[in-house]
């Protein structure tokens, strides 16, 4: 019976490099939000859909905020992960455990402004040797806002995610799904490709990476076993080019050789990948590129 259904959005919000795409994916099962140590990596919006039964989870992943705004890129990040929370059902509001920034208290500031429920997620309890190092910690959490729930989590091993589903569950209202029982985004194959390529990069290039560094996808083609991809890196600055494609494209090829395996794996199809080095002066600094190369 339809009017069982409960459907509704899950905004995940929290500083930069707190664990929210790991969380996201490590829920939906599968990876099309990038993730890395850089606090760059989530650059745009992306939904994540889970059906269960009666219960639709509409996930939002959020770039991380940044108490300081500056740059067009920071702040295009900023304003895609504030305006989430206004429509959303529930926040799911996500730290380090143990470590409560200024960053922290500025986001919850925010968040307070919207009339959705928050649940506290405090991430990577993996990494604590003692976990009654956590009670104080909670304590503290509880007074600083009226949370809906606060549930200590691993987004990288799955402790007490299904505890969050759950809690977010109660949060979700009576609706119709809005999208069918296997749709996992709201985002093109050819989106999670561009995105998997710069996670690769990030990955490959570590302290190296150029700060604005971008992917567009020039050609997709699908064919019945193949999926045919070409796509171009764009970085800023001409010297920043032999450093993406390293010595005799070394560089390059090993981020093609990881990029393609994870699409393989995604698209359930073999993959052929080419992609070129390009230079284009200026974008993250300026509205114009930035709307050429897809932030919105
Ligand atoms: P985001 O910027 O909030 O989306 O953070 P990411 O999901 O990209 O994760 C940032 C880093 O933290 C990555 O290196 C992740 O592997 C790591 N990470 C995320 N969740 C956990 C966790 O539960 N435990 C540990 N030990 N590391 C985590
Ligand atoms: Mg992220």
């Amino acid at each position: 019976m339809k009017s069982l259904e409960r459907t509704g959005y899950i905004a995940i919000i929290g500083r930069p490099n707190v664990g929210k795409s790991t969380l996201l994916n490590h829920i939906l099962g599968e990876k099309i939000s990038i993730t890395s140590r850089k606090p760059q990596t989530t650059r745009h919006r992306i939904l994540g859909v889970k059906t269960m039964g009666e219960f639709q989870f509409i996930y939002v992943d959020t770039p991380g905020l940044h108490d300081h705004e500056g740059r067009a890129l920071n702040r295009y990040m900023n304003r895609t992960a504030l305006s989430a929370i206004h429509d959303v059902d529930v926040i799911v509001f996500v730290v380090d455990a143990l470590r409560w920034t200024e960053g922290d208290d500025w986001i919850l500031t925010r968040l307070s402004q919207s009339k959705a429920p928050i649940i506290l997620a405090v991430n990577k309890i993996d990494k604590l040797s003692d976990r009654s190092q956590l009670l104080p910690y909670l304590e503290a959490s509880a007074k600083r806002h009226d949370f809906f729930k606060i549930i200590p989590i691993s987004a990288k091993n799955g402790d007490q995610l299904i505890e969050l589903q759950k809690s977010a569950g109660e949060c979700l209202p009576q609706h119709p799904h809005l999208f069918p029982p296997d749709q996992l985004t709201d985002r093109s194959d050819r989106f999670i490709a561009a995105e998997n390529i710069r996670e690769k990069l990030m990955r490959v290039l570590g302290q190296e990476l150029p700060y604005s560094l971008s992917v567009t996808i020039d050609a997709f083609e699908e064919e019945e076993k193949i999926v045919r991809i070409a796509a171009t890196i764009w970085v800023e600055k001409v010297s920043q080019k032999p450093i993406i494609i390293g010595e005799e494209g070394s560089r390059l090829k090993m981020v093609g050789q990881r990029s393609r395996l994870d699409l393989e794996k995604y698209l359930d199809k073999k993959v052929f990948l080419k992609l070129w080095v390009k230079v284009k002066t200026g974008w993250s600094d300026d509205e114009k590129s930035l709307h050429q190369l897809g932030y919105i």
